[in-house]
């Protein structure tokens, strides 16, 4: 992707005077490297720098995020939710009843392949450590992943998981959510031309001066920035998300166990070795990229076609490529996210 290279040399360069130029910055938040470019028109007043300081901005709104929803933290809200909330319903902060509610619309939607209770199993994997659960405690655990075991009651705000046993984790789609949250930042600052990423989450505000920006979708077999992407795709005001077996996972006896857990069998979703998903914001892409990446390419596609201005770019696990009929023909395609390259 040689914008990316092309914005760090800017990067590089940002110096007082301030003119207009590409500005950007990256932190390491929320587990993954999060990105910010946007455009940053001429002449700001006095000594401000409204670039920098929307981009940090940008950064301490992930930092947020992060410290509410991570089930890392040990005092995190989440964490809060997985301890006491099977023992009784307890009140939760809005935001994160909201994006558990969005998380039960998904699960809904993609018939409980995306459900933020596969961490009832997923708890027990430790990717960077090589650990993984026995049969027997995978057989345990199992019927507790169900998004149906919570209970959500929005008059009071409250949270209750019906089973003990339950734990949920929102790593399938906080990302995503945090990226929107970001868009919604720069925008409220007069932003008009933007990327935001977190890992494999990506939503661009407008465009780049004219042209789309170009996203290139990894080769799952060769994931660094180096290898050659298996698509590039034209995008402008759009959002855009990969999940793939190759973020965080370890090989045992020649089974690769990685972070995308399919709910009906507390193991790697095995189908499929990367799913990307092209929509409108990115708290939907997230989600739906890891819910198409349980379903595989036959389920996942159909409902892909089922679903408004959503398209998907699938590489299953003989590296085979698939795309949604939006894509096939992307000048005539009838997602509007999509750009004709000019
Ligand atoms: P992504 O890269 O967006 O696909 O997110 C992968 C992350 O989603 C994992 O690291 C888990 O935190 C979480 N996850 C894994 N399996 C599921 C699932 N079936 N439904 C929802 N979230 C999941
Ligand atoms: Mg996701």
């Amino acid at each position: 992707m040689s914008y990316l290279r092309l914005a760090l040399i800017g990067a590089s360069l940002t110096a007082s005077p301030l003119h207009a130029e590409w500005i950007s910055g990256e932190e390491a938040i929320m587990g993954t490297a999060i990105r910010v470019e946007l455009w940053q028109d001429d002449a700001a007043p006095d000594a401000a720098n409204p670039g920098r300081d929307a981009i940090a901005a940008v950064m301490n709104e992930m930092r947020r995020i992060d410290r509410l929803m991570s089930p890392f933290i040990p005092d995190s809200e989440l964490s809060r939710i997985n301890r006491d909330a099977a023992a009784q319903a307890i009140a939760i902060d809005r935001e994160l009843f909201d994006l558990i509610q969005t998380s039960l619309k998904f699960s809904k939607l993609t018939n409980g392949a995306f459900d933020i209770t596969f961490s009832s199993v997923g708890y027990l994997y430790d990717y960077r450590a090589g650990v993984m659960p026995a049969d027997t405690q995978i057989a345990q655990a199992l019927p507790n992943i169900d998004y149906r075991h919570i209970a959500l009651d929005s008059a009071r705000g409250e949270i209750r998981f019906l089973r003990s046993g339950v734990r949920i984790d929102l790593g399938g789609i906080a990302k995503g959510y945090a990226v929107d949250r970001g868009i919604e930042i720069l925008r409220a600052r007069g932003v008009r031309e933007a990327l935001v990423s977190a890992g494999g989450d990506s939503r661009l505000l407008g465009n780049r001066h004219g042209r789309p920006w170009m996203i290139g979708i990894r080769d799952p077999r060769a994931p660094g920035r180096e290898g050659k992407p298996v698509a590039m795709l034209p995008l402008q005001d759009a959002a855009i998300s990969t999940s793939g077996d190759y973020e965080r996972f370890f090989e045992r006896d020649g089974v690769r166990h990685h972070h995308i857990i399919n709910p009906r069998t507390g193991r790697a979703a095995d189908t499929v070795r990367s799913v990307t998903i092209i929509g409108a914001d990115a708290t939907t892409t997230d989600a739906l990229s890891t819910g198409v990446f349980v379903l595989g390419v036959d389920a996942g596609m159909a409902l892909v076609r089922s679903l408004k201005n959503i398209d998907a770019v699938i590489v299953d696990r003989a590296g085979k490529l698939f795309f949604s009929p939006g894509l096939a023909a992307p000048r005539e395609t009838s997602n509007k996210h999509l750009q004709p390259k000019s």
